[in-house]
């Protein structure tokens, strides 16, 4: 039997066509890297939209061997999915309790983060005195009880774990970020609270100032670059490989794909792969993507289509249908390829793929 990554339970005799290699001990090297830039601060991992795409439950246990205690998802299924996983750690739903949470968030051991006056009356009606976490919004316009709102005691009698704010441009030198940073630390000593925490990746990178006492790194634990300061430092988790459907020769003046945006100039040895958009290599590698066999890159001509793309492979005369190609998912690089975030690539990654951890 073989257990693909979405926990659906195929036969031994179906053939995965694509697949997704998932490095563990990169990811817990990551973590360690981005706990030690944590200075004395607890070190976390954003563990939402099922471990970014790569699987949260197997996230959580990989991390959870290397030390990792605070986990962070978006929504109680997500809870759900990754409690059974988490051993002694602690889980956060960062998008707080709905009115049709309140069932799933009383009988869970998860915290909600309260986001708004409405959540936070919810569970001290619902749950008072139970520990919460809860998110003040300092800047970013997104979810969080603003500065006003916390002035004014609306938080007064929770019981909080977690004070936590987001960073909106912790991936840029912008003075934005002191102002967060410091109207954090004009609101913190108003709410008892166990513990602070500001950073997300790009965060622990702007250093220890922002740590506070526990960061919630997602992105770079994954292999995302935030900043210059984690290059050299975070390293590849994820290897995306396709197998070549057909290779083929074509004659100069001949063109490739929907629409025909690439003609052949010469003679041209095609292999036409099987990944497309559906599974998340979108149409922004159209032209610009690329394959690797041994260390020869191979261009993306023509679109990306929703199955198959196209690649020149000249450079590689022995590679046959059948064969196994990588393609090239550093994700600093395949953002500037495709002009995704590094995150939408991770993210978008889909369901075909078996997922093998290593
Ligand atoms: C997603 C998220 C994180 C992790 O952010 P990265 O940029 O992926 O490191 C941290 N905190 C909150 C509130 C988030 O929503």
């Amino acid at each position: 039997m073989l257990r693909s990554g979405r926990g659906l339970y195929r036969g031994a005799v179906t053939h995965l066509p694509l697949r997704l290699t998932i490095d563990s001990d990169a990811l817990a090297s990551n973590w360690r890297w981005l706990a030690e830039r944590s200075g004395g601060a607890a070190c976390g991992a954003a563990v939402k939209a099922d471990g970014y795409g790569l699987g949260a439950a197997q996230v959580v246990r990989c991390l959870t061997d290397a030390g990792c205690r605070d986990f962070f998802v978006a929504t109680w299924a997500e809870a759900e999915a990754v409690l059974p996983h988490l051993g002694e750690g602690a889980l956060s739903v960062l998008h707080g309790v709905a009115e049709e949470d309140m069932g799933a968030a009383l009988a869970s051991p998860a915290r909600p983060v309260l986001n708004s006056p409405a959540q936070v009356r919810r569970w001290k009606e619902a749950a008072p005195g139970r520990e919460c976490d809860v998110m003040i919004d300092t800047g970013i316009g997104r979810l969080g009880l603003s500065p006003d709102e916390v002035r004014d005691g609306v938080l007064d009698g929770l019981k909080i774990d977690i004070l936590m704010s987001h960073l909106a441009s912790a991936d840029e030198d912008r003075e934005m970020n002191q102002r967060q940073r410091a109207l954090f630390l004009e609101l913190t000593p108003r709410v008892p609270a166990r513990r602070l925490s500001l950073a997300n990746s790009a965060g622990i990178c702007l250093g220890s100032d922002y740590a506070f006492n526990l960061t919630r790194p997602g992105l770079a634990l994954y292999g995302g670059i935030p900043r210059r300061e984690a290059a050299g430092h975070i390293r590849q988790v994820v290897r995306v490989e396709a197998q070549v459907v057909q290779r083929k020769a074509i004659p100069a003046g001949a063109t490739v794909g929907y629409n025909a945006t690439f003609t052949a100039s010469e003679p041209t040895e095609l292999a036409i792969l099987n990944i497309g958009y559906a599974d998340g290599y979108l149409r922004g590698f159209s032209g610009t993507g690329r394959a690797k066999v041994d260390e020869t890159f191979l261009p993306v001509l023509g679109r990306v289509s929703m199955d198959l793309t196209a690649i020149s492979v000249d450079a590689a005369p022995s590679l046959r249908e059948g064969d196994w190609v990588e393609l090239d998912y550093d994700l600093p690089t395949a953002s500037t390829q495709s002009g995704l975030s590094q995150y939408e690539l991770l993210t978008g990654l889909g369901a075909r793929f078996g997922r093998k951890w290593r």
